[in-house]
């Protein structure tokens, strides 16, 4: 993955939360406080107006501009846990130009490793974390079996779908939607949503 595939991934990820921000926002109105679309795109807003800032910068850099500028631009839940996942990420890319299959492996584990440092969240609790640890999972069994990083990423995505689609059952005990206890049953969690787009994203930037 290319300096310019992170870019690449960066914008795919902007347009498409500016285009989910409503449905984003519904399912969070459903079990939070309607506003999860509205943040993330805020968010990605203020990303995409430093992106002329940001051609300079390698890899790292870019991955770090993003996380500081979620946790500063977005209130709520997700800022910071984005924020952390981001600036984690960019930690593991430090010092290299471009990143292998297993460079960006390690660059989602760091993302999943942000946002449980964070959130202290675990897997069933109907979290950002129900999307990115099967994605995890799915993308390091896929580069066991000698897959290109087109299909590694692919699978990934693939994974947090299902991870996503999966939270509907779940009762949440973290983040805003554990104050409706047995209540928030019944809703695909925003955050795993949204997480889940951010995967997408990668996918099709390393499709090329
Ligand atoms: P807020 O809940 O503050 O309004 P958002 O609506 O932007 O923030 O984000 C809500 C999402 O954040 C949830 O759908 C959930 O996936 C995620 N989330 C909340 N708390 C945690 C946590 N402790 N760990 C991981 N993810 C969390
Ligand atoms: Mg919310
Ligand atoms: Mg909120």
């Amino acid at each position: 993955m290319t300096n310019e595939d992170i870019m690449n991934w960066l914008t795919r990820t902007a347009d498409v939360l500016q285009e989910k921000r409503s449905y984003l926002t519904e399912l969070d109105s459903a079990i939070g406080d309607a506003d999860h679309g509205i943040n993330m795109d805020r968010g990605f807003s203020a990303v995409r107006e430093k992106f002329p800032a940001m051609t300079s910068q390698d890899i790292a850099a870019k991955l770090k501009t993003v996380g500081t500028t979620l946790v500063s631009t977005v209130g709520g839940a997700s800022g910071p846990l984005y924020g952390t996942a981001y600036l984690r990420a960019g930690s593991v890319a430090a010092g290299k130009q471009e990143l292998s299959s297993a460079d960006v492996i390690a660059m989602l584990e760091a993302f999943l490793g942000g946002v449980i440092a964070r959130g202290k969240a675990q897997v069933g609790e109907k979290t950002m974390i129900d999307a990115l640890t099967p994605a995890l999972t799915a993308a390091k069994q896929a580069l066991s079996e000698g897959a290109t990083l087109a299909e590694i990423t692919s699978r990934a995505a693939a994974a947090a779908e299902e991870g996503a689609k999966a939270t509907i059952p779940l009762v949440a005990t973290k983040g805003r939607a554990s104050y409706l206890g047995e209540r928030s049953a019944g809703h695909q969690d925003p955050g795993a949503t949204s997480s889940w787009l951010i995967l997408r994203s990668l996918a099709e930037a390393c499709e090329g």
